[in-house]
């Protein structure tokens, strides 16, 4: 019997113990999308908390002390408590006025907003993770970048902060589609006008699944994605994207519903954003390489995927080295993302996406074509993904390293970061047998690395969709 207690107190105990060092808090939303009430309990007493956004304090309504009874002195910066600090706090915030203030809702019906988390999330800085639960009314939606531990149940733990959450409450499109034992968890905003729910729910599906053509995995078990329709008159399917990494990771894509949903697959924003989850957050200082690698790598997969065909990927390529060869060659790709040198986006975009693409080839050569970029990313997703903190890009390319036979990545790094010019792509092309005439680009298939050229943008054999897990569409609810 003590042997059955050891062992229950040694399994149960330390998951017991985690538990209660979450602050809790319980989130009310109101059904008429007016105000959020929060309480918030601490597991231990707290003495000033804030807001990410310096302009939360703005909406913050009312803010008091649940077990005193008294008000909190507030700042704009945040709310001090007096004496010992509390272990519990309430406070309103005003839904309505911040929504209004948030141009993404410009569009949507009244029944559904979008509001950042750091405009109501009121918290103590560093300490335990959060445990959000939702208090909400049948029929409303929630929708956060949170790990979901339960119905309406989340756990906020610590991330690298790349951009602010952002949180859907109200009515909107909602689905949980799983592609590959990931399970997305979609949020498509409601605006005044119909829009085709499920053709963009399809195309999100779909884009989930070109992302698992490189080694049979999307690298985030369930990232939010949202889509949040604008008022486009142009021609782009998707008007801007971006990844949010904030107690978890989003997608967020804005869209031109006008467009018909033939455009959106054909269109490569959604791709490019979902292939950044493959490596981890790197420090906005050197975004060269996390931009270079998803225009690398979104090429390659549209290309699996069949919506490009092998030319058009190369020739997409080339013609974004080509934008990155000219983009302010004085600089180097570090020295251009560190100081956001004007005219050097191009460089930005594509140095990196050239040093992968050098990478890639170096691997399948030195294996014999047994071993790629995808293998790497593989095992980078086992190790490290999704990643708490923020990567620099020694450290990325270090890790990288401990991942192949003999160093590759930081030997790249060492010889292009810090050098002006642009990596010399061109004698990688050659020796795929990539000609370019007059700004097309011919695959020669004598070359002697014809056959690798065609594996980068052929299906791994290893990744056979639906193999590794299932591949189900629930209805949109
Ligand atoms: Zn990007």
């Amino acid at each position: 019997m003590l042997i059955i207690i050891i062992i229950w107190t040694l399994c149960f105990l330390p998951a017991y113990a985690a538990a209660e060092t979450m602050h809790e808090y319980t989130v009310r939303i109101d059904p008429e999308l007016a105000s959020i009430d929060v309480e918030a309990r601490f597991s231990e007493p707290v003495r000033r908390i804030s807001a990410r956004d310096r302009n939360a304090s703005r909406y913050l309504l009312d803010a008091s002390d649940c077990e005193a009874g008294r008000s909190l002195n507030r700042s704009q910066w945040g709310m001090t408590l007096s004496g010992r600090g509390t272990r519990c706090l309430r406070y309103r915030v005003d839904l309505r006025r911040a929504a209004q203030d948030d141009r993404r809702n410009a569009q949507l019906s009244k029944t559904n907003v979008l509001v950042s988390a750091s405009l109501w999330l009121w918290r103590p800085r560093g300490g335990p993770d959060l445990d959000i639960r939702f208090d909400v009314e049948d029929g409303e939606r929630v929708s956060v970048p949170w790990q979901p531990v339960g119905t309406g149940r989340y756990r906020l733990s610590e991330s690298p902060g790349s951009g602010r959450a952002v949180t859907a409450f109200g009515d909107f499109y909602s689905a949980e589609p799983e592609v590959a034992d990931t399970r997305l968890r979609i949020a498509i905003m409601k605006p005044r006008r119909e829009i085709d729910s499920d053709g963009l729910e399809g195309w999100l599906v779909e884009t989930a699944r070109n992302i698992t053509l490189s080694y049979g995995r999307f690298p985030n078990p369930s990232p939010q994605v949202l889509v949040i329709p604008t008022n486009s008159w142009g021609i782009s399917p998707v008007t801007f994207g971006r990844v949010l990494r904030d107690g978890g990771e989003s997608i967020e894509l804005f869209v031109n519903t006008r467009r018909p949903i033939a455009e959106f697959r054909e269109d490569w924003t959604a791709t490019h954003e979902f292939s950044h989850l493959m490596l981890p957050y790197v420090t906005i200082r050197q975004r060269w390489v996390s931009e270079g690698f998803a225009q690398y790598y979104q090429n390659v997969l549209l290309a699996r995927a069949g919506i490009y065909d092998a030319q058009k990927a190369w020739q997409k390529l080339y013609e974004g080295f080509e934008r990155g060869r000219v983009s302010r060659p004085e600089l180097s790709p570090n020295n251009a993302s560190r100081n956001r040198a004007s005219g050097s986006l191009m460089k930005i975009y594509w140095s990196g996406a050239a040093m992968f693409m050098k990478a890639d080839v170096e691997l399948r050569r030195r294996s014999g074509g047994a071993k790629s970029l995808d293998n790497v990313l593989d095992d980078m997703q086992r190790c490290c993904l999704p990643s708490p903190r923020v990567w620099t890009a020694e450290e990325l390319f270090r890790k990288l390293d401990t991942l192949v036979d003999e160093p590759l990545f930081m030997p790249l790094y060492r010889r292009y970061a810090d050098a002006p010019g642009f990596p010399d792509y061109r004698k990688t092309f050659d020796e795929l047998g990539l000609t370019v005439r007059r700004d097309t680009v011919y695959l020669n298939d004598s070359a002697e690395l014809a056959g690798l050229r065609d594996s980068i943008t052929e299906v791994p054999v290893s990744t056979v969709i639906g193999a590794s897990g299932t591949d189900k569409r629930p209805a949109l609810r």
